[in-house]
């Protein structure tokens, strides 16, 4: 079985400033790339787990979000990191109904499945506390972090 680091978008890998979707705001948090080099390194799939229900309330589109994933995934691919799967949920409770919002569980869970990762052996980093909520449902360990601060500084709850 796999082992995964699970993470969550806005405050863990970019700088969380609320709704960020245009490409000038997307920046990503120092040591970032190292950290998740390392993680890598050690044997972890990727995932990010993010809730963008700025779309389900019009404040930016799909294809704004599809954008800044384009640009992580450039810039991941010039470093050698390799993202397994990045979930969104475009929801929000105001608008629409769903099951994918965290803390809900059901991408962490579908991830699970799809590539075979023992929960037991994997962690969520998220900076609020639906993150964890979402992670500790799904039987996975939540890491719950301040935003926007350097990952080096949990790595030791890793390893
Ligand atoms: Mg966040
Ligand atoms: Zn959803």
């Amino acid at each position: 079985m796999n082992k995964a680091i699970f993470l969550d978008r806005d405050g863990v890998i970019n700088v969380e400033r609320g709704y960020t979707f245009r490409l000038e705001d997307f920046v990503i948090l120092p040591d970032l790339i190292e950290v998740l080099q390392t993680l890598q390194q050690k044997g972890y799939l990727l995932i990010i787990v993010s809730n963008q229900s700025g779309v389900a309330k019009e404040l930016y589109k799909q294809t704004d979000v599809e954008i800044l994933h384009n640009y992580l995934q450039n810039e991941f691919t010039k470093n050698k990191i390799t993202l397994s799967e990045i979930y969104y949920c475009v929801h929000h409770p105001d608008v629409t109904r769903c099951i994918c919002r965290k803390p809900d569980s059901l991408f962490v869970e579908k991830a699970l499945a799809r590539f075979n990762i023992d929960a037991k052996k994997s962690f969520f980093i998220g900076d609020k506390e639906r993150d964890t909520d979402a992670a500790e449902k799904a039987g996975v360990k939540g890491i719950l972090i301040e935003a926007n601060i350097s990952l080096k500084t949990i790595l030791n709850q890793i390893f």
